[in-house]
């Protein structure tokens, strides 16, 4: 069996699925906010447990906020200050007797709906989780990319695209990353957000400015036309890269349902001389996607094999 793991900010959760890929157990436990030990431990006790219940050893994966810096071994990015500075891998392998991998949480829901999901059986696949923030993955082949450097993907810092007036790089507002301007800024829910209060004085969260618009205010209307505008030709930097097979969005905002109709015959109008619409979907496995493409870190073969020791 494969188990995956993910590591949010607020729980840690565990599946295994068994050589179908078929679910066989889940369960969740709060994170420990009392330091990186007791999140090394609170992981080894899932993973007891399951296997306990199971009767059985499984391949271990683990969904993460960051990466592993190639360079040092050790988590970089993460939101979960905690994991900073750790080399989770090494030191999970060595608690768990045997080797563990790790992919960030954009990476694992890639894999997760190109492997089974609502890019099963497409080549070229670019998931894109959009929410609090904005995050991206490449799969090829039902392999996700992790690059020289671990940001393979990482396109929610790229800068915006053919910016005008506010959205002008010295305008932009300053992202976390310490550049101005980057893609997740705009097309976030906070971001959006933001610049319907620039326009409106008013205070609406993302969801309820999508509703609003469905609904027939104008300014929120108009607040989600510059923001499917802004997406789009975000992604369409995207297509003239990697020309995917199929994108699939994930997160809060992947609930607004425009998004699916709104996008393509913008996308197309960005990139270069497409011959159709790329296709832009919705994800299937929502939330599970964390937990179901930690699992899929590890290819069903090699866990048939044998895991190396
Ligand atoms: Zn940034």
């Amino acid at each position: 069996m494969r188990i995956g793991i993910d590591l949010g900010g607020t729980k840690i959760e565990i599946a295994a699925l068994d050589d179908s890929g078929n679910e066989i157990l889940r369960r969740r436990v709060p994170t420990p906010h009392t330091g990186y030990g007791d999140t090394l431990a609170a992981i080894h006790n899932l993973v007891e447990s399951a296997e306990k219940e199971l009767g059985g050893h499984g391949s271990i994966g683990i969904a993460t906020p960051g990466a592993l810096s190639p360079k040092t071994g050790l988590i970089k990015n993460a939101n979960s200050t905690n994991l900073i500075g750790h080399p989770l891998d090494t030191d999970l392998s060595a608690m768990l007797h045997r080797p563990t991998r790790v992919a960030n949480d954009a990476k694992c829901f890639a894999l997760s709906e190109s492997v089974d999901g609502a890019a099963k059986g497409m080549d070229v696949v670019f998931g894109i989780i959009a929410g609090t923030g904005v995050g991206g993955a490449v799969c090829v082949g039902g392999r996700v990319l992790t690059g020289a450097h671990a940001i393979g993907g990482e396109w929610g810092h790229n800068p915006l695209p053919a910016p005008q007036g506010d959205e002008e790089i010295n305008n932009a507002p300053l992202c976390y990353c310490g550049k101005h301007g980057c893609i997740e800024s705009w097309c976030s829910g906070p971001g959006l957000a933001r610049d319907f209060r620039n326009h409106t004085g008013r205070d609406l969260a993302s969801a309820d400015i999508a509703k609003a618009a469905a609904s027939g205010d104008k300014a929120a209307i108009e607040a989600m036309q510059r923001f499917y505008d802004r997406f789009a030709r975000a992604i369409a930097s995207v297509v003239n890269i990697l020309d995917p097979d199929v994108i699939v969005i994930g997160g809060g905002l992947s609930n607004i349902d425009a998004l699916y109709t709104e996008l393509p015959p913008r996308v197309e109008h960005y990139a270069f001389t497409p011959e159709e619409p790329t296709r832009i979907v919705k994800n299937v496995h929502g939330d599970s996607s964390g937990v179901r493409g930690a699992a899929w870190l590890w290819h069903i073969d090699e866990v048939k094999n044998g895991l190396p020791a």
